[in-house]
Order: C-alpha cells, then sequence, then structure tokens
C-alpha cells in the first residue's frame, strides 16, 4: 500500500468521503488515506491527525514528499484534538482501531465541541462495532450506509453516518448486526457470523465443561447464538 495504491479497506474507507470535502484523517499513520483523496483529486483539504510521535513524522514525511503541504496540514493531537473551527471540516475517517477506542475519541471530540455535526462521520473499526453504532444513536447520528470486506482474511466493517434531525433508533439486532449489513445479507457478511457462531460454540462447550458454575455466562452465550442463528436463518449448514 501506497498513496497510489491504498489496501482495499482504505479504499473503501475513501469511497465514503464525499467529493470535495474537508477532511479529518483521525489516527493517520502515514497519512495514506488523506493523501490518496487529494492526489485523486476527490479532496482538496485534510487534516491528518495522529496522536503518536513515530506515525505523526512519518505522516508529515509523506505529504512532504509528494509536495502537499498546502493542501494536508498534518497535526500532532489527541482524536479529534486535531480539529479546529477554521478547519471547516466535513468529513471525519476514524479507521483501523478497536470501535471503543473510536467511541471514545467520538465522545472526547463531542464534549469539546470539535464536531459541529454538519460533518459526515466514516468509521472503520477493526472490531467493536456495537460500540460505536451505541455511540452514533445516543448522540443522534443516524447511519446512511455500511459496508463490510475481506482484506487479507480479515474481516472489517464500515459505518457511515451523519447528524439527523429526525429521531433515529435501532433495534438490538441492528446494533449488533448493523441495519443495511442485516439487511443485504452479503457473502461477506454471512462469513463473518458464520466464523462468530463458530466462536460462540466454542466458548459455549468449554463453559460447559467448566467445573465453576458458569449458567449465568452460558445463558449470555446461547442467547448470543440464537440471535446469530436468527440474522443466518437459512445460511446456516
Ligand atoms: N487510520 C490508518 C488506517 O486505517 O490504516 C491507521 C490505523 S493504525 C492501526 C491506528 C493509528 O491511530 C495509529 O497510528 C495510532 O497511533 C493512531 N491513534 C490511536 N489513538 C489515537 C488518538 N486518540 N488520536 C489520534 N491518533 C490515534
Amino acid at each position: 500500500m501506497n498513496e497510489y495504491q491504498l489496501s482495499k479497506r482504505l479504499a473503501h474507507v475513501g469511497s465514503f468521503v464525499p467529493e470535495n470535502a474537508r477532511l479529518a484523517d483521525i489516527g493517520s499513520d502515514h497519512a495514506y488515506l488523506p493523501a490518496a483523496l487529494v492526489l485523486q483529486g476527490k479532496i482538496s483539504f485534510a487534516v491528518a491527525g495522529e496522536v503518536v510521535e513515530g506515525p505523526y513524522n512519518s505522516a508529515k514525511k509523506q505529504v512532504e514528499k509528494n509536495h502537499l503541504s498546502d493542501k494536508i496540514i498534518v497535526r500532532l493531537a489527541n482524536g479529534l484534538d486535531a480539529v479546529h473551527l477554521d478547519d471547516e471540516i466535513s468529513a471525519v475517517t476514524i479507521a483501523g482501531m478497536g470501535g471503543a477506542l473510536i467511541s471514545e475519541i467520538l465522545e472526547s471530540g463531542f464534549q469539546k465541541g470539535k464536531l459541529s455535526g454538519k460533518e459526515r462521520l466514516i468509521l472503520q473499526p477493526n472490531v467493536g462495532e456495537v460500540a460505536v453504532r451505541k455511540w452514533l444513536v445516543i448522540h443522534g447520528y443516524k447511519i446512511i450506509a455500511e459496508d463490510i470486506l475481506e482484506e487479507n482474511k480479515k474481516l472489517y466493517e464500515i459505518i457511515v453516518a451523519e447528524k439527523s434531525n429526525e429521531s433515529f433508533s435501532l433495534s438490538n439486532r441492528e446494533i449488533q448486526f448493523g441495519s443495511f449489513l442485516s439487511k443485504e445479507k452479503s457473502e461477506t457478511f454471512i462469513k463473518k457470523w458464520q466464523q462468530e457462531l463458530k466462536q460462540r460454540e466454542y466458548v459455549l462447550t468449554s463453559l460447559k465443561k467448566s467445573a465453576e458454575n458458569q449458567s449465568e455466562k452460558i445463558a449470555e452465550v446461547e442467547k448470543e447464538i440464537e440471535e446469530i442463528k436468527e440474522v443466518l436463518s437459512n445460511h446456516v449448514g
């Protein structure tokens, strides 16, 4: 992967960034995503935020190497602290982290007034998608698109949201599986949940063998298995 040839995962994330958006890419190791989008001519302004010195320096080098310093500002900052009011950001990407960390970054940014509510959020949690969906619903963001893809034997979800004036809610099932993803039931989605099902069944077998009383945990895992089977419905087998 480089600034000309993004990974499949980052290319999918980038596909949700609107044309001419003013982008903040948070956790922008190497600034690959903003650099690629600028080089493609899709956007002409981005902030690349990084909290760790090493990746921050890599991002800076990448931007300088491509003579993009007038279009991409690289900032050493924690989460959405990288965003300044006069950046007039209209899209935020946070990719390649756990869902819990993404939600923490959003919450802290929200508390500090770093989110105007006008920006599209494009979030790609490696795990913990539930935390992300819960954060969005609680804070009045409507999920407008979802994507799931496989790269190097890993499965990734992308969640795209915008602030909504309409009331927006999700059922527990939609929080867990994604409203778009569970409707579309793509092959990748089925694969993910077949893997999750196998993993839960393994956990359940181990719990049942335990010498300690695991009845509460067993009931919990059995419920999860039931829910996954329901979503997979006739795909299980
Ligand atoms: N976004 C890129 C991608 O999807 O390929 C890089 C993902 S990399 C695994 C995660 C990056 O997020 C690391 O460079 C890490 O230093 C950075 N990071 C983690 N927590 C952060 C935070 N609170 N604020 C800014 N960057 C953060």
